[in-house]
């Protein structure tokens, strides 16, 4: 996917407001972008308001990509919510597009996951909490994300949850001639496929929450690795429409993962009209009762943290 990734110039200027940006040290690459630190300068003096700068070469030879990047951007740059990445601005020069982006300095879930193996229930806890907040505000106003996954679930300098890439995110229309807001068609292969996405029925906003049970599935398992694994697409498929997945044997990873963590993904993993919606989700006993601490452990912490 190289020919997708532009390095950047060390400094770029917005036309034709002449806003002024240094590029800083590489974030990270995906799919089809790549994204730099860039701090916002002040008649060519530092001004120590650090951004991402998301980075795509525009003259896509795909032309279904360059379609993806400008709903990206329609959607995204409307939205603003404490747990969604904040959209700055976005500009073209030569042949790239430059999206600011307000950076999220602790990577993302997925980073974290990676050192930690597995979170705790207090953790869990608060993170679904947040990404429930921003998954109602996004269906809210008919968006649904399409790809919610560890990967793309930021942690802002307070270790707060902030959803970001909106590369698969869809406007969910009503024409008269669909019953019910349905999308059946769809560029890119989100992570998280949704039964009803694998039977092809067409999918509304209840995908967003299945992909909610399968993160917080795999914030206990302790692999890294979504619920529903197998060598092939196809056993992948044929699990999650089974709804098959084991949760991990307390003995070898040292994680309690109590009867109410279960029961709320159990809620989750059923047919899309049942599927509880985030309002719902959050007033499952596993909140109610139960521990959310008010921040999460500083990222270092490599060893589980131990909750009053
Ligand atoms: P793509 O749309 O190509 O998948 P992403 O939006 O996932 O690109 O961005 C690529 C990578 O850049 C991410 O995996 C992450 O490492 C980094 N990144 C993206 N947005 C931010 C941000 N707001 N703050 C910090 N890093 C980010």
């Amino acid at each position: 996917m190289s020919e997708h990734h532009a390095e950047p110039p060390p400094a770029v200027v917005t036309e034709p407001l002449g806003v002024q940006y240094a590029t800083g040290p590489l974030l990270g690459k995906g799919g089809f972008a790549i994204c730099h630190e860039a701090e916002l300068l002040e008649n060519e003096k530092p001004t120590g308001q650090v951004f991402a700068l998301k980075i795509v070469r525009t003259k896509m030879q795909n032309p279904k990509l360059t379609q993806k990047f400008v709903t990206e951007l329609q959607i995204h740059s409307k939205l603003a919510h404490p747990n969604i990445v904040l959209f700055h601005r976005a500009f073209s020069l030569a042949e790239s597009t430059y999206v600011v982006l307000s950076v999220c300095s602790n990577g993302s879930l997925a980073d974290l996951l990676k050192r930690r193996k597995f979170l705790t229930m207090p953790e869990i806890r608060r993170i679904l909490i947040q990404i429930s907040g921003a998954v109602k505000y996004l269906h809210h106003r008919n968006i649904v994300h399409r790809d919610l996954k560890t990967g793309n679930l930021f942690l802002d300098e307070n270790m707060n949850v902030k959803v970001g890439d909106f590369g698969l995110a869809a406007l969910l229309v009503d024409p008269k001639d669909m019953c019910g807001k349905r999308r059946t068609t769809m560029c890119g292969t989100p992570n998280y496929l949704a039964p009803e996405i694998l039977d092809r029925r067409g999918h509304g906003e209840a995908v967003d929450l299945w992909a909610i049970g399968c993160i917080a599935t795999s914030f206990t398992l302790a692999t890294g690795r979504a619920p529903f694994h197998a060598g092939t697409k196809e056993e992948i498929y044929a699990k999650a429409k089974a709804r098959e997945f084991a949760w991990p044997e307390l003995a070898k990873c040292d994680n309690d993962i109590s009867a109410d963590m279960r029961q709320l993904v159990d809620s989750i993993f059923v047919s899309e009209d049942l599927r509880p919606r985030p309002d719902t989700l959050v007033s499952h006993a596993f909140f109610k009762f139960n521990f959310i601490p008010e921040c999460l452990p500083p990222l270092n912490t490599k060893t589980k943290p131990i909750w009053p």
